[in-house]
């Protein structure tokens, strides 16, 4: 059966998977969301013996379903390969009564690899399927994390170019070098004189420029999204939910149809969206728990019902969640209004203009399966060091984060199920703060004196991306002035 999607704003427009993919954002602005969550076909019981492939296999071909089998597999293959350091792809660790699903054995060390590993060739195949023949372009900005993950996913992918934005000053040492020692023939790495915010939104200019758009399609070039709110970055991160609660009921943690709560740390709300279609799809999920850092504009969302993101911008030591618009929310608040995309739509443009919206009480009664809270900076630290004494488990800041509200949480609810903490960074990615959580007097030392250290105190292996960027060349030296972007993609797309 055919499976379209809709946007949040606009509920009479069709598209089909592949064609949701190559677009990213609908026109009108809007998300694309499926007409209907799938109903998860593969029964608990096969669960149970599926191997990563297998379990995103099952979950993906009930949303995507305009690709073949084959086309399906191919995908999967390519994107869950050796790249990983282990063959779980993603292994659950039982840390002091609570389970770890460790997201970051990936090229980059973070959770975004696990769906930007498959997303270009997702891509390409849609490409081929709805015949665009010009050469797809990705144009990222970045603070950090995803920027390196879409590098490493589209490196040498034939059809596409990619060309990454970052802050010059903006991201840490192993973020840096991680991008400018990237190899690929179709790659470009570019360091701009400004913050994230005027990358990000220079970028959608770009985008929205109809003339430019013109002039690169003659070239032969069409731009494309590797952002956060393509459902081809959606529909992966469904996957792991499912395999891990296989992998709970193969190894007897828990009973046939017990409920577990899923904890997950978030910033543009994308990962616990996941876990919400997972619990959609019938996976017994009870509670998922919104972990936030100190911008709370979500954990504030939840307890009062307004969204508002009228506040001081806080930089954290878990940068990946530093963030004021949760762009994927959209897409629950689509489902919180009974699909009705007009209502989304005002309320999306209460966001835009006052900067804020705030739902009903009919509204507020359906997200009754949340729960929301956040951590502090000290929290956060304090976390971190709890659990590396009384474990010899390391965690990074942002797994932290949720690692504290899954604790205050289990203390304040006398919920006794079992939790699931969505684990989204290596700790070497942030080694720094973490050893500074462990001990501070590492206060001086730099992010790459420290990896040794690290390894001593974790005994975990230092991960073949850090190694690979300690002895790697620097290749993109590339900078501009923010004003100049545009004239730089198009210099760049001249050979
Ligand atoms: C991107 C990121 C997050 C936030 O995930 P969302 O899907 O944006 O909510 C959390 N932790 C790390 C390490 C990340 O890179």
């Amino acid at each position: 059966m055919m499976l379209c999607y809709k946007s949040t704003r606009n509920s009479e427009l069709r598209v089909s998977s592949s064609q949701a993919i190559l677009k990213g954002l609908s026109s009108d602005g809007g998300l694309f969301v499926p007409e209907k969550l799938p109903v998860l076909e593969v029964s608990m019981d096969a669960l149970k013996g599926m191997t990563y492939q297998e379990t995103a296999y099952a979950v993906m071909k009930q949303f995507l379903t305009d690709f073949t089998e084959e086309e399906l597999k191919a995908c999967i293959n390519k994107a869950y390969d050796e790249k990983f350091d282990t063959e779980d792809i993603a292994p659950l660790a039982k840390v002091g009564g609570t389970y770890f699903l460790e997201l970051f054995h990936g090229a980059t060390i973070a959770f975004k690899d696990m769906a930007l590993s498959i997303l270009p060739h997702l891509m390409i195949t849609a490409a081929k399927k709805n015949h665009v023949e010009n050469e797809i372009v990705i144009l990222t900005a970045t603070s950090g994390d995803t920027g390196k993950a879409a590098l490493a996913g589209f490196a040498d992918v034939e059809g596409t170019r990619i060309i990454v934005f970052y802050p010059k000053n903006g991201v840490s040492r192993v973020q840096e070098l991680q991008m400018t020692t990237q190899k690929g023939s179709n790659v470009d790495v570019v360091a701009i004189h400004g913050n994230f915010d005027d990358a990000q939104s220079k970028v959608k200019a770009i985008f929205e420029d109809q003339e430019l758009a013109k002039e690169l399609k003659e070239k032969g070039y069409q731009f494309s999204s590797a952002n956060s709110i393509n459902i081809g970055r959606l529909v992966p991160q469904v996957a792991y939910y499912v395999y891990a609660y296989g992998k709970l009921l193969a190894n007897d943690e828990i009973g046939d149809g017990e409920e577990v709560n899923v904890v997950v740390p978030t910033g543009n709300f994308g990962n616990i969206l996941a876990a919400y279609y997972a619990k959609q799809m019938g996976v017994p999920i009870g509670k998922l728990i919104c972990a936030s850092n100190e911008n709370k504009v979500l954990f504030d969302f939840f307890e009062t019902g307004t969204y508002d993101r009228n506040r001081e911008f806080v930089l954290t030591s878990s940068p990946s969640m530093d963030i004021l618009v949760s762009s994927n929310l959209e897409r629950l608040i689509y489902l919180i209004t009974g699909e009705d995309s007009d209502k989304t739509k005002e309320l999306m443009a209460g966001l835009k203009g006052k900067g804020s919206y705030s739902i009903t009480n009919e509204m507020a009664e359906k997200l009754k399966d949340f729960h929301a809270g956040y951590a502090t900076e000290e929290d956060t630290t304090d976390c971190i060091r709890r659990i590396y004494q009384e474990t010899g488990y390391v965690i990074d800041t942002h797994t932290s984060v949720a690692a504290y509200v899954c604790e205050q949480y289990r203390g304040k609810s006398g919920d006794s199920r079992k939790c699931l903490v969505a684990s989204t960074a290596s700790p070497y990615k942030f080694a720094k703060s973490v050893m500074m959580a462990i001990d501070g007097k590492y206060e001086a030392s730099d992010d790459l004196e420290l990896l040794d250290e690290l390894h001593r105190v974790s005994g975990v292996d230092m991960p073949q991306a850090i190694q690979d960027i300690l002895d790697a060349k620097v290749i993109h030296t590339l900078e501009c002035d923010t004003d100049k972007m545009q004239e730089t993609v198009k210099a760049l797309l001249k050979h």
